[in-house]
């Protein structure tokens, strides 16, 4: 899908300095934006838009950005001075994301040949001052990216944000589908759907499972057998469910899910969807593996009604399209607090992405679920792959959502685990475990977030810029007493941000 969107690369100059040199002003814009088009870590089409030179010219090409479909945002640049107040109406207008790209054609000084044409011609060094000046007294949320193109640095920064550009515009408009409720008493999974709306663009749908029963039972019993052999062919089906095997219905059953579930979703356009185990009537088990592979292909989700972290493992799915990694849904299950050796086991009761899993086994396995009180579910069992990672929560904080990022290192586990019936993780947050949960804890983080190991705190840090939510950020710099004042001034700074 990244494939399909376009970024537009727009260069500011004015008329002052003769139509030579506008001429390699836009000559040199034109192979910026060509590089970047080029660099593999790009994941969209750079699209190199005219200089501008006027107020009107700025206007327009805002508004026909704010109108294209296929464009997730702008990259700034100002290759010679542009005074800013030219910008005023533009920037107001524009409603798509934006990039500052502070750079130069040139990467040296031209010791031997440097003159005045050439002192005019790049005058990024103050030029992109005058319009960061102008983007600060408009409040306008932007990224800044400063250093030259040749630098692997500088197109890492960029990219990271397009990513996030790119889950965003994904999730304007989007439609969460949930399946039932919210699971009885619990708190963090609620909130208000249509702040959230307001805020970051997505709506959430409810249904009755009736609904989706309606769906299940529709399937065609060939096509079931089909998707049985696709799990045979893929996986390492457990004996009981085999062909002949005493649980063989129960596998059947779970084929039947996955294509009821894949139907609803794709006629209603869903892009993310929750269950509740408490809210099933009607369904023979609790979804499992169809869950687990509806997220590997690409919708997001959340548990217990979970909508808000269905939206942001959407989100992680855009954002992490084409790198290797994956993105799950995921929740902090137990931990392994040895002396020195501090672990946490992440999992789920069954919902944990196979685009996270270390490929050498996954296997197909029917247990009971222990709670819900429903037949036992077919579910995907594996390791997490292991390499650094990123955990992001969104909450509703009652006047505000704040985005939760922490960083953390996926590691192998210590032994076989041969009784444990889910697919999990084991990883050790940065700074430490201690830190992390307390940190986690004091800025009122979900149990329930995204995981990705195709994502790092810059891609989840611009998403929450974008979004203009709060971000609270978990990595190796974190000390609690510094994240309490942190949190006690963004009390202070989202309530007033309202005024400004
Ligand atoms: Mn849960």
């Amino acid at each position: 899908m990244l494939s399909t969107y376009e970024v537009w690369f727009v260069t500011g100059s004015q008329g002052l300095y003769g139509e030579e040199t506008l001429r390699q002003v836009s000559d040199d814009a034109k192979k910026i934006a060509a590089y970047l088009n080029d660099a593999p870590e790009i994941p969209v089409r750079v699209v190199f838009t005219p200089v501008l030179t006027t107020p009107e010219a700025i206007l327009a090409l805002a508004d026909k950005a704010n109108a294209h479909s296929a464009c997730i945002g702008l990259i700034t640049w100002m290759h010679t001075f542009s005074p800013a107040k030219m910008w005023i109406a533009g920037l107001k207008a524009l409603r798509k994301p934006v990039l500052h790209f502070h750079t130069q054609f040139n990467r040296e000084i031209p010791w031997n040949t440097i003159d005045m044409d050439f002192m005019n011609l790049n005058q990024s060094a103050h030029g992109g001052r005058e319009f960061g000046h102008i983007m600060s007294k408009l409040r306008k949320q932007r990224k800044v990216v400063a250093g030259h193109r040749r630098d692997p640095k500088t197109v890492r920064s960029i990219a990271t944000w397009l990513r996030a550009a790119a889950g965003w515009h994904d999730a304007q408009g989007a439609k969460v589908a949930r399946f039932g409720d919210n699971m009885r008493e619990v708190a963090v999974t609620e909130g208000d759907k249509v702040q959230a709306q307001i805020q970051l663009g997505y709506s959430v749908y409810g249904y009755g499972i009736g609904d989706l029963v309606e769906h299940v039972d529709a399937v065609d019993e060939k096509e079931a057998a089909r998707l049985v052999e696709e799990y045979e062919e893929m996986y390492d089906v457990d004996a009981p469910l085999r062909a002949g095997g005493e649980k063989r219905s129960s596998l059947l059953e779970a084929a039947r899910i996955e294509l009821g579930m894949r139907s609803f979703l794709e006629e209603g356009s869903f892009k993310a969807f929750t269950t509740c185990f408490e809210t099933l009537a009607g369904l023979a088990q609790l979804p499992g593996i169809a869950v687990q592979r509806l997220m590997a292909s690409g919708y997001g989700f959340g548990a217990e009604g979970d909508w808000k972290t269905a939206a942001l493992v959407r989100a992680m799915k855009v954002m992490s399209e084409g790198v290797d990694g994956g993105a799950s849904f995921m929740e902090d299950y137990t931990y392994h607090l040895a002396e020195g050796r501090n672990i946490v086991l992440g999992a789920h009761m069954l919902e944990v992405c196979e685009s996270v899993a270390d490929r050498s086994r996954i296997a197909v396995e029917v247990h009971p679920l222990s709670i819900g009180g429903k037949p036992d579910p077919v579910r995907l069992v594996f390791n997490a792959a292991s390499g650094p990672a990123v955990n992001a929560t969104i909450v509703d904080l009652g006047n505000r959502f704040r985005m939760i990022t922490n960083e953390v290192d996926v590691i192998e586990p210590e032994a076989d685990l041969p009784k444990l019936p889910v697919a999990r993780a084991f990883w050790v947050p940065k700074p430490d475990l201690v830190t992390s949960a307390t940190a986690w804890i004091l800025s009122g983080g979900a149990h329930h977030f995204g995981f990705s190991r195709a994502l790092g705190a810059e891609h989840m840090e611009d998403f929450a810029d974008i979004a203009g939510i709060e971000c609270v950020i978990i990595d190796e710099e974190t000390s609690i007493r510094k994240l309490k004042q942190d949190l006690r001034s963004n009390e202070v700074y989202y309530h007033l941000s309202k005024a400004l």
